[in-house]
């Protein structure tokens, strides 16, 4: 994997200013592939002048124009698929199918995305004797997690350019490498100078850095919970925007009147794709009392055929993280019918895909977030109990409900708290508003919310 010792800053790699690295580590094999600078508050501070001084011909930059360069994007992206999936397995871990299907074409649909929304999106728009105009907000500050990690960074990114914003971004530590890729893409695409700049190094110092810097207007963070809490309080006492995609711990609602097997094993799936390592994961499967050993022997069989297809995690803390939680759901009376703490392999931060039941909503394992392959099956007694249980978190970010009559599933997702909810098995819509209720986050993400975000109103009287 190609690593650049510099930051793309003003549209060139400049020499960092500081001498700390960070190592970049295969998650398979514990290997180190690769070294990339750790930036510290100078460097914020240079890409940060950058953006600022690029802002003002970017934001008069016609948006059609704007949509033609973010289309020239996704061509470069396009064009190097094989790499970004190569990359991503190597920092991430991920099976390469999945990389290809998921970690680089959906940053490239999403880009392609914001090229034609760019074009189309009403920037301008009359409301009785005003004229309203939707401006962009400015230099955005956007800090990216690890687990997905190229689209993470193309569903801030992008929306902010077709606003007419100009970026600084820090991404995750552990996955750097396809985010200096993303750099050489803007700059293949001809994306003018500091428009984009790029700045790799740790979240407390160089994500600090960039939350707290006066010349950023909005930040847009995706990652836990406890820090996006201090990024909101940092952006609040500046009177900054702020965008929080947050962390999630969604229910999996099966009705009595759904097709159970249909509903468990697409539940397992999609708890154990990405090795759990999923925002919106429906990491909490709820079943009628009627059908829940049937539902139990299913999800633990399911699971099993996991075992030898599923990534490692991110790295060792992640992986110690989770079998914590397995062991703490066994303390507390859950009962261990797939999977367990045991590692699975002798190298690489494996975890077994793993089923607890008898959850009950009180438990640890039913209310925080593990980030792995764990899934909880709990029991409820009839609707509301199980409306009860699914509303019954901190988080509202995803969720799902199976039942025969789509009205059904339907009349219990409303009542769902939560941004996201999967019919029957619906398929994800990277046009579709994308973002949390509750503590799993502010804003919304993807499609024409997503860009919305990015733009402020002012009002013209005549
Ligand atoms: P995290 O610490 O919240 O990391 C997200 C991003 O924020 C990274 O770029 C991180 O930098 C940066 N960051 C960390 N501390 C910061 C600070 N004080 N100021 C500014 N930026 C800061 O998440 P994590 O440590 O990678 O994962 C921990 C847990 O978060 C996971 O187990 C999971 O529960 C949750 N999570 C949720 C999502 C999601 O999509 N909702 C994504 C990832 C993780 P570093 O990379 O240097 O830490
Ligand atoms: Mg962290």
């Amino acid at each position: 994997m190609k690593a650049h010792d510099g930051m793309y800053i003003g549209g060139a790699w400049r020499p960092p200013a500081g001498t700390d690295t960070i190592e970049v580590v295969d998650p398979v094999d514990e290997r180190v592939i690769g070294r990339v600078p750790a930036g510290t508050a100078a460097d914020i501070d240079a890409a940060v002048h950058a953006a600022r001084a690029a802002l003002p011909g970017w934001a008069a930059t016609p948006p059609a124009e704007r949509g033609a360069v973010i289309g020239a994007l996704r061509d470069v992206l396009a064009a190097r698929r094989e790499e970004i999936a190569e990359t991503v397995t190597a920092e991430l871990g991920t099976p390469l199918p999945f990389s290809r299907k998921v970690h680089a074409d959906l940053p490239i649909t999403v880009a392609g995305s914001y090229a034609e929304l760019a074009a189309t999106h009403t920037f301008e728009e009359r409301v009785g004797n005003s004229t309203v105009l939707h401006e962009r907000i400015g230099v955005v500050g956007a800090i990216t997690p690890w687990n997905y990690p190229l689209h993470q960074i193309v569903a801030k990114v992008a929306p902010a350019l077709a606003a007419g914003c100009t970026v600084v971004l820090k991404p995750a530590e552990d996955t750097p490498l396809v985010a200096q890729l993303f750099a050489e893409a803007v700059h293949e695409a001809g994306v003018p100078a500091g428009v984009f700049n790029l700045v790799t190094g740790l979240g407390v110092v160089a994500g600090q850095a960039l939350a707290a810097h006066d010349g950023v207007d909005m930040v847009s963070f995706t990652g836990s919970t406890a820090v996006g809490r201090g990024i909101g309080a940092t952006a609040g006492a500046a009177i900054k925007r702020v965008a929080l995609e947050l962390g999630g711990k969604s229910a999996n609602v099966v009705l009595p009147s759904a097709d159970l097997t249909k509903a468990v094993t697409v539940g397992v799936a999609n708890v154990m794709s990405n090795s759990g390592q999923t925002c919106s994961a429906w990491t909490r499967m709820l079943v009628h009392a009627s059908h829940y050993d049937e539902a139990v022997e299913l999800a633990a069989a399911t699971a099993a055929k996991y075992a030898e297809r599923l990534g490692p995690l991110v790295n060792a803390r992640q992986r110690d993280r989770v079998r914590g939680y397995i062991e703490k759901g066994i303390a507390e009376g859950a009962r261990l019918v797939a999977g367990g703490p045991e590692s699975p392999r002798e190298k690489g931060y494996f975890v077994s895909p793993t089923v607890l039941a008898d959850v009950t909503p009180g438990m640890t394992v039913a209310q925080e977030e593990i980030f792995g392959p764990v899934l909880s099956v709990l029991r409820y007694e009839d609707e509301e109990d199980a409306l009860r249980i699914a509303n019954g978190t901190v988080y509202g970010l995803a969720g799902a409900v199976w039942a025969a009559d789509e009205a059904e599933a339907v009349a219990f997702a409303r009542r769902m708290d939560t941004g996201q909810v999967d019919i029957n098995g619906g398929r994800f819509n990277p046009r579709a508003p994308f973002g949390g209720y509750k503590q799993s986050g502010v804003g919304r993400e993807l499609g024409a919310h997503g860009l919305a975000e990015y733009l402020q109103t002012k009002s013209l009287q005549f």
